[in-house]
């Protein structure tokens, strides 16, 4: 029997309660008091005052199946098998209460004996210097030495500047040659989609000073993060995380609209893959109150959306299709998740309201865009220039990146530098006239320094957001 995606969600959660967990519902995506995090991106984020000892948890045990979202992932969405920009983490926390032992142990058994993977797929990493987690798995678990992997800080450390940190120790799984790059040398570690990394077990065991200096904590913790997805797509022995039952139904319901088959062809697959992606992401924001703006978490859901909106274009698909397929993205997520069923109507409002706008749009400034490569294309340029991307993010409503996209397709970058500054100037000139009425007698711009993670837009996100690791 395979196990679906909502089945896998509750045999996770079950067996850590029945390992004196509590289960908290996912966060919202929304940070809470957290100016570091655009969004939520793993189910360690909404913990962290519980890591810190700021606030006191309702239980040492905690587990959870968390919405997260990636921005960062964007590139390798449809092009490797198990990158979305929206995932679900499910994971196993401990507050100063369990360590090593148990989260190894434990993380461990869920896989081979809950779910049943075959043990001889599955390889741990450790951090190399970490001799505790290789005794574990090698003398406790009973791995051989050579099927576990010792990688370096930049792997398998997780640090944050200063704070608590830690080794971790990976999971991951062979899904076989035929998922393999072939290159020479490719095995546990390599970024192709064949030895697929499923979960990640994070012991933060030390404090940094911030000069590198490491201390042990008294109170040690531990903090797990598995994607629901990849567990499917290994549990399912499926090709990728659109494979997987519930967003399986999703992506067949963009080729029942686009009138496409998936897996003809190479170029349609990407698209069809995007959309699928970018309709999760972008229904689940909407359900945490999120609006399309041009700033901040506003801004990556416009980018979102209007990147699918284009893709469905790609596709042939004429007219509003986005609202009609967050349905399905309801449908299949709505026991998880009952926000997405009481905050219908107005993600049908968001999403429609969002893509009427861009429609309007689109099609002239695609063929502005046209007119601007052709130009290029008879002087031999390879470069568009900052103005011409920022009158069609400006007048158009094209997000910088989907423009990049497009010329990336016709081999022509974009001069991001000049784009800042044309937006910069945009914004100069914006300010001077608000300056002018101040509203009861305070300067309107103060505000925009309140929440610096609301302003930062896109320039400012990515950063912001990778320096995460689990
Ligand atoms: P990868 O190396 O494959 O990008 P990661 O090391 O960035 O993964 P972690 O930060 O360790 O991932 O997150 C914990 C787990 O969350 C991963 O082991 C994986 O199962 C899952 N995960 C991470 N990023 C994604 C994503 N973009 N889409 C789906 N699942 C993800
Ligand atoms: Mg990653
Ligand atoms: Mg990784
Ligand atoms: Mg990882």
């Amino acid at each position: 029997e395979k196990y679906g995606v909502n089945q896998l969600r509750k045999m996770f959660l079950e067996f850590f309660e029945s390992k004196g967990h509590l289960k908290m519902n996912s966060f919202s995506l929304i940070p809470h008091n957290d100016n570091s995090l655009l969004l939520i991106n793993s189910g360690m984020a909404p913990l962290k005052p519980y890591f810190t000892g700021q606030e006191i948890p309702p239980r040492r045990r905690v587990t959870t199946c968390q919405k997260c979202i990636r921005t960062g992932d964007i590139e390798n969405v449809g092009k490797t098998a198990r990158h979305g920009t929206f995932f679900e983490m499910l994971g196993n926390f401990s507050f100063g209460d369990y360590f090593k032992h148990e989260a190894i142990s434990w993380s461990w058994e869920f896989l081979t004996k809950v779910v049943g993977l075959d043990e001889n797929r599955l390889y741990p990493s450790i951090y190399e210097d970490d001799n505790e987690a290789f005794d574990i798995w090698n003398k406790e678990i009973g791995i051989a030495p050579e099927r576990i992997f010792r990688f370096g800080k930049e792997d398998n450390f997780w640090e944050h500047g200063a704070g608590p940190c830690g080794p971790c120790s990976e999971i991951y799984y062979d899904r076989g040659e035929k998922y393999g790059c072939g290159k020479p040398g490719c095995t546990v570690g390599c970024d192709c989609d064949r030895y697929m990394e499923v979960w990640n077990n994070v012991f933060t065991q030390f404090e940094n000073d911030g000069h590198n200096n490491y201390t042990e904590l008294v109170q040690k913790n531990i903090d797990t993060g598995m994607g629901l997805e990849r567990l499917a797509v290994v549990v399912q022995d499926v090709d990728s995380i659109f494979d997987v039952d519930t967003i399986k139904a999703l992506r067949d319901k963009v080729c029942e609209m686009a009138g496409v088959k998936y897996m003809e062809d190479e170029k349609t697959d990407v698209s069809i893959r995007v959309i699928t992606d970018h309709i999760r992401s972008v229904t689940f924001m909407a359900s945490d109150g999120i609006l399309p703006s041009n700033e901040g978490r506003g801004y990556v859901l416009r980018r979102l959306l209007r990147r699918a909106a284009r893709h469905g274009r790609l596709l042939g698909i004429e007219g509003r299709f986005l609202a009609e397929l967050s349905k399905t993205v309801i449908e299949v997520s709505k026991d998880a998740y009952p926000e997405l069923e009481e905050k219908k109507a107005h993600i049908f409002t968001c999403i429609n309201t969002e893509e009427e706008n861009f429609n309007k749009t689109i099609d002239q400034g695609l063929s502005i865009l046209n007119g601007f490569v052709e130009e290029l294309n008879n002087s031999g340029k390879k470069v568009i220039n900052g103005e011409n991307a920022f009158k069609l993010y400006d007048t158009y409503g094209f997000p910088l990146d989907l423009t990049k996209e497009i010329l990336e397709e016709k081999g022509i970058e974009v001069d991001t530098e000049g784009f800042n500054k044309a937006m910069d100037k945009q914004r100069e000139t914006a300010r001077k006239s608000r300056k002018v009425s101040n509203y009861m007698g305070a300067d309107s711009t103060i505000y925009e320094d309140i929440d610096t993670a609301l302003t930062s837009k896109f320039i400012g996100y990515d950063k912001v957001e990778a320096s995460s690791n689990i």
